[in-house]
């Protein structure tokens, strides 16, 4: 039930990120700079050494979770940019280009992102607690992001407040889902191998793709590339802590 009741977290995290989104949008950059930090360090310090560790336990190749890797971070770079590819070209909102559908398909989109999310938490706590646990504590950190892109995602297109906090709404209950979805299957260590491979890819983009932005902007601030390192220092602490 543990997994499931820490997806149930992520409810309250996607709709803070959403309702602050709504509100004032002055520090999200800021908050979006700690969780990406947050999701490098659960990599770096969680994900891949477990990776090292089943390669060692199973025998498998390392280069096939390496390649799950690729096609994990390649696959949401191809998802995102199809579904999202309007909204970056109708970044110029404020002349009026209004196409509500499209903030609709972006937050469905990162609705099923979500729901992948929850799997990630579920699948997580089938390797071993400690990561589980660490995979939920990222997870329910980055979902404060998911629910700030959501709604701003549906705003940004014209959408009304009511039908932001509806597909808030969905955003926010897609983990739960996605965990109670593992309760009907399991995979073995090959399976959590290449699984481990493939989330560490996602969340490599999302990370990523949280940072860059911030980085070539010309308001980028000092305080925001600070929060990255602390929430990559976080994450440290979180994994030491754990222990597997
Ligand atoms: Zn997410």
């Amino acid at each position: 039930m543990l997994p499931i009741l820490l997806a149930a977290a992520t409810v309250v995290s996607t709709f803070a990120g959403g309702l602050l989104a709504l509100k004032n949008k002055d520090r999200l950059h800021r908050i979006l700079g700690f969780t990406a930090g947050v999701i490098m360090g659960l990599i770096a310090f969680d994900i891949l050494p477990e990776i090292f560790h089943l390669v060692h336990e199973t025998g498998v190749e390392e280069m096939w979770p390496m390649v799950a890797l690729i096609i994990g971070f390649l696959a949401f770079h191809v998802v995102e940019k199809s579904i999202l590819i309007h909204h970056a070209q109708e970044g110029e909102y404020e002349e009026g280009h209004h196409h509500p559908h499209v903030g609709v398909a972006s937050a469905l989109a990162l609705a099923g992102h979500s729901f992948l999310d929850g799997v990630g938490i579920g699948l997580a706590f089938q390797v071993n607690e400690g990561i589980g646990l660490a995979v939920a504590i990222a997870v329910i950190a980055h979902d404060f992001s998911d629910g700030i892109n959501t709604a701003s995602l549906m705003m940004l297109n014209g959408n009304n407040r009511r039908r932001a906090l509806m597909l808030l709404a969905i955003d926010a209950i897609a983990p739960i889902l996605g965990a109670l979805s593992t309760l009907f299957f399991t995979i073995g260590d090959h399976g959590l191998l290449i699984y481990l491979g493939f989330f560490a890819g996602f969340l490599l983009y999302i990370g990523a793709s949280q940072i860059l932005p911030e980085a070539h902007s010309k308001h980028s601030s000092y305080k925001t590339l600070g929060l990255t390192v602390l929430g990559a220092l976080f994450m440290f602490v979180v994994t030491r802590f754990i222990g597997h």
